[in-house]
């Protein structure tokens, strides 16, 4: 007998606001024109942010970041021009969707977060990296070296925002930066990191993870936007930097899925994010 009772890690799903832009950008050409129908519209759609918290035993990890507080508005750290293409709101049926909120929320502070794994280093992911400060932050180097030319250039472009950038320089963070030939690396018990490489961006990360109820989760992110790019079909999305790297990484989910029995979610769909329980109603273990 052993009174000791086996701690398991809780996973938390941090609805962080919605955005809104071209579908295009999602599912590039979903709506094409035709001889009969030449003038077809374009759509705005909106779909869900958001980041997922691990309580586990030996760490609290915390996978992406979501959009800075300070993007949008005038004077906002996400210039114009981006603003106009990308509306984001952390106001959703009246609840503040900050991360620093949903955080408080569940009695996390910031500054307990062990690791960061950061998807790729676009704006609605890396926003608020620079809140934690005691964490270790985990991102593909590729990704790390294409933010920082962008930053050394004085651009806020590819995604990548020059006053995000700047903010973490002037926190002080710390990296750990994955190569491309690293392969997956295991993070915690049952915590694995799927190192996917160039796709969406120019390297991306996800997160296998194992829990003992609800058995296998993949956190796809942007390397799978949506239930309509995972297919079958495959669908590219108009924001790509390596098509190739994008299907290869789609096959390496799927293959792992089915090895694993994990489910997959993906990084920005309405209608799988609606299922999911969120933070302020419990969590996953
Ligand atoms: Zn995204």
């Amino acid at each position: 007998m052993s009174n000791i009772i086996k701690q398991v890690p809780k996973v938390y799903v941090l609805d962080n606001g919605r955005m809104k832009m071209d579908k295009n950008f999602m599912v590039s050409m979903h709506n094409p024109a035709t001889a009969a129908d030449p003038n077809k519209p374009n759509q705005m759609i909106e779909f869900p942010i958001y980041t997922v918290l691990i309580d586990h035993p030996d760490g609290k990890v915390l996978f992406d970041t979501a959009c800075n507080p300070n993007g949008m508005g005038e004077g906002g750290r996400w210039p114009q021009e981006i603003q106009n293409l990308l509306q984001f709101t952390a106001e959703v049926d009246g609840q503040d969707c900050h991360l620093h909120s949903r955080l408080e929320e569940i009695g996390v502070d910031p500054r307990e977060v062990d690791y960061v794994v950061v998807s790729h280093l676009h704006l609605d992911h890396s926003g608020c990296l620079e809140l934690f400060t005691n964490a270790k932050i985990i991102v593909h180097q590729n990704e790390f070296n294409a933010a920082l030319q962008n930053y050394a250039q004085n651009r806020s472009a590819e995604g990548f925002i020059w006053d995000d950038v700047d903010a973490w320089i002037k926190n002080d963070l710390t990296w750990r930066v994955v190569k491309d030939d690293e392969g997956d690396l295991d993070l915690l018990d049952g915590i694995r990191i799927l190192n996917f490489g160039s796709g969406h961006s120019y390297g991306m990360l996800g997160l296998h993870i194992d829990l003992a109820d609800h058995g296998g989760l993949i956190l796809a992110s942007d390397a799978v936007y949506s239930s309509e790019n995972y297919g079958p079909p495959s669908r590219l999305p108009a924001t790509i930097y390596d098509s190739i790297g994008y299907m290869k990484t789609i096959d390496k989910i799927q293959k792992l899925s089915s090895k694993t029995q994990s489910e997959v979610w993906f990084g920005h769909d309405g209608e799988q994010f609606s299922t999911l329980r969120k933070s302020t109603e419990g969590y996953y273990e």
